[in-house]
């Protein structure tokens, strides 16, 4: 295939790669995305998940919110997939500079990759609102309705972004910083649908702009490569 020639080309000839991704870059880990037809935007439940994962939501209906979140949002068994281990050898090659990432699923890590910037949180980071006390994932995972710390009885959140809430200063701008700099952006499953994280790609400056999706995205003619494919499929092809 002449697209992924050219990928494989280009990433030869580079240093300095930054690849930002999202919820596609996990469904080969059986992560189901939110917009794709098997995705969790398309299946039923008494609220819609945008409204679930909301901060109000959080607030007023916490028992439920967890629900969701241990069911859908927790994949604790996930392992990473071929795009996840060949990101982090890319860095380890001194080829890629950062994966910034709307996953909050701690898959980059788990593969190798040290400079993740997670722009939603990570669903391994949960702190009690009250006394700051630290909680790994497996214990939301083990708590019934609301989680509570088992110092003072404080509710648990998890470090992820929801919806109504702002994003992290220094990861935007950290993310911005890659991105303005970086000569080759490779962007991966993602829809580009979720602001302001799909306005990050505003900042790249270069003339790689690589776009490898499942599905069209509203950037497609911004791309300078575009590669219909699944992410895992067409990174592993890349051979150092
Ligand atoms: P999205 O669901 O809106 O879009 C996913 C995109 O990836 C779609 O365009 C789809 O066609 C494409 N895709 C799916 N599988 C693919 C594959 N194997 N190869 C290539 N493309 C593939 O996801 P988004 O753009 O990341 O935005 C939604 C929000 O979902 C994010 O904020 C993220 O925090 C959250 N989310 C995260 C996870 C996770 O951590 N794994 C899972 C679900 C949702």
């Amino acid at each position: 295939m002449k697209q992924i020639e050219q990928l494989i080309q280009w990433v030869k000839e580079s240093d300095n790669i930054v690849f930002f991704g999202g919820a596609g870059v996990s469904t080969e880990s059986g992560i189901p995305d939110f917009r794709s037809v098997d995705g969790l935007y398309n299946q039923e439940y008494d609220y819609p998940p945008e409204t679930i994962l909301s901060h109000s939501f959080y607030l007023n209906n916490k028992a439920e919110f967890y629900r969701f979140y241990r069911n859908k949002m927790l994949c604790l068994t996930a392992r990473p997939n071929a795009a996840h281990k060949k990101l982090a050898e890319l860095e380890e090659a001194g080829k890629l500079k950062a994966v910034i990432t709307q996953n909050i699923d701690g898959l980059h890590q788990a593969a190798g990759s040290r400079n993740v910037l997670e722009l939603h949180g990570s669903v391994h980071r949960n702190y009690c609102q009250k006394c700051g006390k630290f909680f790994d994932a497996e214990y939301i995972l083990n708590s019934t309705d609301c989680p509570l710390c088992n110092h003072c009885g404080g509710t648990i959140k998890p470090d992820v972004v929801l919806y109504e809430e702002g994003l992290d200063d220094r990861t935007i701008r950290e993310s911005i910083h890659s991105i303005a700099q970086a000569d080759i952006l490779i962007i991966g499953g993602t829809s580009l649908a979720v602001y302001p994280a799909a306005g990050l790609v505003d900042y790249y400056r270069g003339n790689k702009l690589v776009l490898i999706n499942r599905a069209t995205t509203p950037l497609d003619s911004r791309a300078d490569l575009r590669i219909e494919g699944k992410i895992g499929e067409v990174l592993s092809q890349i051979d150092l």
